[in-house]
């Protein structure tokens, strides 16, 4: 990932339209089944790596909605895995390429935020 919603979110989905990788989705087109919150795609998010502030997060009216997860890299394949299997995500499956692992396709992510942080879901401020 890449940015993770916590339930502090208030699905105003003031995020959705501006995330530049269409990583986010409403909670009503979320792949979670019984989704309750918008809903940050690991697999698509680059963690807006080229702007200094996450377009999500500066979109967010919400303190604490938008937190950090581990880096979406071959490094956490089975962090995210085991993700899936315990419903906190929901990769794509590719019809002929197969699932959207980490160790199929890395995505790019910010290495100035704390892996600790990263681990415990904190709030960070840009
Ligand atoms: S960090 Fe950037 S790419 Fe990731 S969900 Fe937020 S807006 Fe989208
Ligand atoms: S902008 Fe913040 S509060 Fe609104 S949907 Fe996105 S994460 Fe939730």
């Amino acid at each position: 990932m890449a940015v993770m919603i916590t339930d502090l979110c208030i699905n105003c989905d003031s995020c959705v339209d501006e995330c530049p990788a269409t990583a986010i989705v409403g909670a009503d087109d979320s792949p979670l089944e019984n989704a309750e919150f918008t809903y940050v795609k690991p697999e698509k998010c680059i963690e807006c790596v080229d702007s200094s502030v996450p377009k999500c997060f500066d979109a967010c009216p919400t303190e604490g909605a938008i937190v950090w997860d581990m880096p979406y890299t071959a490094e956490f394949n089975t962090y995210y895995m085991d993700g899936n299997d315990n419903g906190t995500y929901k990769i794509r499956i590719h019809k002929k390429k197969g699932i959207f692992s980490p160790e199929a396709q890395p995505r790019p992510f910010r290495d100035t935020i704390d892996m600790n942080d990263r681990a415990s879901h904190t709030p960070l401020d840009f």
